[in-house]
């Protein structure tokens, strides 16, 4: 089961994980952009925490709400695309009793809308290249995930992403000198994953 509180467990650890991660955050996108990625990231997450629908039973109104806040206060591009992914899982989700295999296929539908808008397939060292195969891989396994099958994804991922060659977004004016060094939304977009395996771990069925 993935319950309106574990949907509001999620955004909380996500906004601690990111606001303690903010330096980081800020200085890969520094490197390879314009810096402000740490502090879009805690601004926006904060907001979510604080605008959080703490009345709903309903995991995906929980979600879309979120999603509503990171589009109005995250800024930059990763605004509108984490606010995508939020809100067309959010909106793809019914009712209250909701499965981890209904979470996958929602979660599907979110990062499709988040390639549609910001126009990116994988490898082209965004974000996308850490949520689409986590959620491939949620997808694969439906109700039987687990948080580590989870995290070794999230991890593997993030070390692809590195190798890239940038192609979207700020990134992409530094071409082959991009390889190498880390993607800051796909860093960001890992501790969202990792906040994700921790609340499903406490839940006690993952
Ligand atoms: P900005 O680039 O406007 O300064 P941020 O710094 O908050 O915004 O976000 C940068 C991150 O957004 C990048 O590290 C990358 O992961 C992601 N990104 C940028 N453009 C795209 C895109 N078109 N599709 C998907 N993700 C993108
Ligand atoms: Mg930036």
């Amino acid at each position: 089961m993935f319950t309106a509180e574990m949907a509001r467990q999620w955004i909380k650890e996500s906004a601690k994980k990111i606001e303690s991660n903010k330096e980081q955050l800020t200085d890969l996108d520094q490197a390879l952009g314009d810096g402000d990625h740490g502090l879009n990231m805690t601004r926006g997450f904060k907001a979510a925490v604080e605008q959080l629908n703490k009345e709903t039973d309903e995991p995906g109104k929980v979600l879309k709400d979120v999603g509503t806040s990171l589009l109005s206060k995250i800024g930059g591009a990763s605004g509108p695309l984490y606010g995508t992914l939020f809100m067309k899982s959010g909106n793809q989700l019914d009712g209250t009793k909701v499965q981890l295999s209904d979470l996958s296929s929602s979660l599907r539908v979110g990062v499709d809308a988040m390639k549609k808008r910001g126009k990116a397939e994988r490898e082209e060292k965004t974000m996308i290249d850490l949520l689409e195969p986590v959620i491939e891989l949620m997808e694969e396994k439906g109700n039987e995930l687990t948080s580590d099958l989870l995290i070794d994804k999230a991890k593997e991922a993030l070390e692809h992403v590195k190798e890239y060659e940038a192609k979207k977004g700020r990134a992409a004016y530094y071409k082959e000198k991009s390889k190498g060094k880390q993607d800051a939304g796909a860093q960001s977009s890992y501790y969202v994953i990792e906040s994700l395996a921790a609340v499903l771990d406490k839940d006690g069925e993952a």
